[in-house]
């Protein structure tokens, strides 16, 4: 049950003696139950190789589909099914966590009362309720970024692409996150991949895949990508 099929998928920035090939083609599938992390130093691609997985970017070569999820047309990718936890800071200001938490619903048309219940026990299953009415500069790096997991987790997505979560955080709180991130998965039953510079949170995924220089780099000891 193959969610998303990238086949030597490359992504170009710029053209000419300037361009940057930030990802040179990669294959690459996540089937349904996958907890997988990308792993590789700043630079090496990851967050495009990402952003392609997402459908937020077109690949310059090659190709991405997403055979297991529902897309309006072969050419769009299945947003509404994918969930994407954005390196850096991406809650809205303006709104409370609650707020926050139900945008995804709302803006699918979901009525705001019925959108903020499912916020809410959203984040009751991650343990931060008491967080519901604080606004985002009232939060600490590590609650920010459980809010915006709670945030994937209110929108049901089959599969959940997470961009550095824990980046920017202390040892502890990093593999916090990393936690309540991989608990909300199995409360979804979806399928996760993680970019990460960080080995010992790539450790806490079943599947690693070492990214180099805009390369894939076949696991030792496992098969290599097939085609
Ligand atoms: P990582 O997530 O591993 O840090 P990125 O995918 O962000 O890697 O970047 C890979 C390469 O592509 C880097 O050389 C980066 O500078 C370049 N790059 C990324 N995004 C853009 C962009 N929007 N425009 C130009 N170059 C970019
Ligand atoms: P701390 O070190 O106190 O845990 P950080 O230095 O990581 O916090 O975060 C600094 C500020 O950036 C905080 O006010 C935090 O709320 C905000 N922030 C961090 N991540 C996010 C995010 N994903 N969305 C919105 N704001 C964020």
């Amino acid at each position: 049950d193959v969610l998303v099929d990238a086949r030597d998928a490359a992504r170009t920035y710029g053209r000419g003696p300037t361009a940057v090939v930030a990802v040179h083609g990669a294959t690459f599938q996540v089937r349904a139950g996958d907890r997988t992390a990308v792993v590789g130093p700043s630079g090496s691609g990851k967050s495009t190789l990402l952003h392609l997985l997402a459908g937020l970017e077109r690949p310059s070569g090659g190709r991405v589909s997403w055979p297991g999820l529902d897309t309006p047309s072969a050419e769009s990718a299945p947003i509404h099914q994918i969930g994407v936890v954005f390196q850096g800071p991406s809650l809205i200001p303006a709104l409370d966590v609650v707020e926050n938490t139900a945008l995804p619903l709302v803006l699918a048309g979901v009525p705001e009362g019925q959108a903020q219940r499912r916020a809410q026990a959203s984040l009751h299953d991650l343990g931060i309720a008491g967080l519901a009415r604080r606004l985002p500069e009232e939060l600490s790096g590590g609650q920010a970024q459980r809010v915006a997991i709670a945030r994937v987790l209110t929108q049901s997505p089959r599969l959940v692409l997470a961009d550095e979560p824990s980046g920017h955080l202390d040892r502890a709180t990093a593999d916090h996150v990393i936690d309540v991130l991989i608990s909300a998965v199995d409360m979804l039953g979806a399928a996760l991949v993680v970019t990460t510079h960080d080995h010992a949170v790539a450790r806490r995924l079943a599947i690693r895949r070492e990214m180099h220089e805009g390369r894939l780099i076949a696991p030792h000891g496992t098969q290599g990508p097939q085609s």
